[in-house]
Parts: C-alpha cells; sequence; structure tokens
C-alpha cells in the first residue's frame, strides 16, 4: 500500500492521483495532497525520511526514560 507523503494516509495504487518524482511514483488521497507535493516535492521525500527516523527514536527514548523513572 502506497503511503501519501503529504498526509501520511494510506492510498490505493489505482488512484489516478499520482506524481512521479526521482524514478519513484507517489500517490495522494486527494487533489490538495498531489498540489502539494508538485508544489515542493523535495520537501515531501526528505521530511517522510526525517519523521520516521526522529519518531522512531523519540519513542525509543521517552520509553526508556518513563520505564526507568517508575521502577525507581
Ligand atoms: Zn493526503
Amino acid at each position: 500500500m502506497p503511503i501519501d507523503p503529504v498526509c501520511g494516509m494510506e492510498v490505493s495504487e489505482e488512484t489516478e492521483l499520482k506524481v512521479e518524482f526521482e524514478g519513484k511514483v507517489y500517490y495522494f488521497c486527494s487533489p490538495h495532497c498531489k498540489a502539494q507535493f508538485e508544489a515542493n516535492p523535495e520537501k515531501y521525500v526528505k521530511e517522510e525520511k526525517m519523521k520516521h527516523e526522529h519518531e522512531m527514536h523519540s519513542h525509543g527514548h521517552g520509553h526508556k526514560h518513563k520505564r526507568h523513572g517508575c521502577c525507581h
């Protein structure tokens, strides 16, 4: 299932709302998201990667910290 890089929603590959960028095809849930991406595709391609790394990092850290406080 492809992910709409603008809002993060799962979208169908059958949608006509798609854009090819740097050899990859991105799919969108709405014409609004597609327009946002087309206006600045590099921003969304980079943000998707950064957001993923950040979420994994902050989740691990927050969980560890909370458990430490609880046990102590
Ligand atoms: Zn969307």
